[in-house]
């Protein structure tokens, strides 16, 4: 099942990606940049998080080959890496194929084409 034909296409984050934003959550009290899946800040419980568009670069913290596809329209092998963006927060995504030299520590930016998130090397 492709994001296009799944229930999470709604969700703010994919919705983003669709405008060629890479947003993340940050607290409307301390501005802290919180990790994705965040409901509430942790130090101030009481306020309220909205999403914010992202600069797009951080550093891969780690990286996986998949050698097994879970989406007809991303065959295997493909790689998924951790990135730590520069505002603070992580999140998975995919390495695009044209950054296999691509390893711990560098330097990526995200690159959004039709919705679809990938990484290359900065
Ligand atoms: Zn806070």
């Amino acid at each position: 099942m492709s994001i296009e034909s799944s229930p999470v296409k709604d969700h703010p984050f994919y919705q983003g990606l669709h405008r060629g934003h890479l947003l993340y959550l940050r607290c409307d009290a301390c501005n802290r940049a919180l990790p994705y899946g965040a409901s509430l800040c942790p130090r101030c419980p009481e306020s309220s998080i909205r999403w914010e568009s992202s600069a797009g670069r951080g550093q891969v913290r780690a990286r996986v080959t998949f050698h097994r596809s879970h989406r007809e329209d991303l065959p295997a092998p493909y790689d998924v890496v951790v990135v730590q963006l520069d505002e603070g927060v992580r999140l998975l995504g995919r390495l695009s194929p044209v950054a296999k030299s691509v390893k711990a520590e560098a330097r990526v930016r995200a690159q959004i084409d039709h919705g679809d998130l990938a990484f290359v090397a900065e």
